[in-house]
């Protein structure tokens, strides 16, 4: 594999850290926790996004693109940092809003929508029920037909080619796991459109790593998820030309923190964000 053979621009402050939370490792009685610091990635908020937005971008760059077009839930990190790498690139952003989530505040203006909004780009509402990513092609070909020359990125930027900054992610972790003497026994991932697990997972495989990667469901049963990770993970390894097999058992998803349903939150996932906020800093800051 040679990773250097895609068209990649820069978008992402690389590397990012790996930081030990030592005070919630404690607090925890064990293990030792570290957190790869992707929402450090530098592009408008950051997060795991914009590793695959620089191979992305770069596609729809070398394909003459002008005008991207994504989807994405009312609070998606992926629109919002699809649409950063546009402005950034002087591209225009036309993407839709699924109305995933309902509710009564102002969940649907605040946050990443105050963002995309801020940033200028034009956004397209639909119901959920249908294929996102079908109604946005949809959108894609409107727009094409109107003149524009669009380039259509999938939910959460999860295709062969964006899964490509999760295999890079994975040498990163080694390569830093290896500067600080670190074993690492396990990597846990927030998946959803599968492409940080299945990234990482050809990642490993290629560098010839067992260590484990588990993703924590955010919108399917752990059954339906490990499929897809599957299915990306062997598409990606193909595209990527990683010789080394990626063996279906290697895959594990766990469907059982998302409850009640994707974007709403339960008292274990406040609690546990509570704790996060409260227990991250150095056992000895002096
Ligand atoms: C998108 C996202 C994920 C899931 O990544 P996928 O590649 O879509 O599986 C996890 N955490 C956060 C904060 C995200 O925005």
């Amino acid at each position: 594999m040679d990773l250097a053979s895609f068209p990649r621009i820069q978008l992402a402050h690389l590397p990012t850290p790996l930081e030990p939370l030592e005070a919630l490792s404690r607090h925890l009685g064990g293990p030792d926790i570290y957190v790869k610091r992707d929402d450090c990635a530098g592009l408008a908020g950051g997060g795991n996004k914009t590793r695959k937005l620089e191979f992305l971008m770069a596609d729809a760059l070398e394909q003459g693109a002008d005008t991207i077009v994504t989807v994405g839930a009312t609070q998606s990190n992926h629109v919002r940092q699809t649409i950063a790498a546009t402005v950034k690139l002087g591209l225009q952003a036309e993407v839709l809003l699924e109305t995933a989530v309902v509710r009564d505040d102002d969940y649907a203006g605040n946050g990443n929508v105050l963002l995309d909004n801020l940033m200028g780009a034009t956004i397209h509402h639909c119901e959920p029920g249908e294929n996102l990513d079908v109604q946005g092609h949809a959108l894609a070909d409107e727009l094409a037909s109107d003149g524009a020359n669009t380039y259509f990125i999938p939910t959460g930027g999860s295709n062969v080619i964006g899964a490509l900054g999760y295999v890079d992610c994975a040498d990163e972790i080694l390569g830093q796991a290896g500067e600080m003497g670190l074993g690492v026994d396990a990597i846990v991932v927030a998946s959803g459109s599968q492409g940080t697990q299945a990234g990482l997972l050809v990642g490993l495989a290629n560098a010839g790593s067992e260590i484990p990667v588990y993703g924590i469901c955010v919108s399917r049963s752990g059954a339906e998820l490990e499929e897809l990770v599957f299915e990306l993970a062997k598409k990606t390894a193909d595209f990527a030309g990683v010789t080394a097999p990626i063996l279906p058992g290697s895959v594990m998803c766990d469907g059982g923190y998302y409850a009640p349903g994707y974007g709403q939150p339960n008292d274990g996932m406040i609690k546990a964000v509570t704790l996060c906020a409260r227990r991250v800093r150095p056992v000895n800051p002096l």
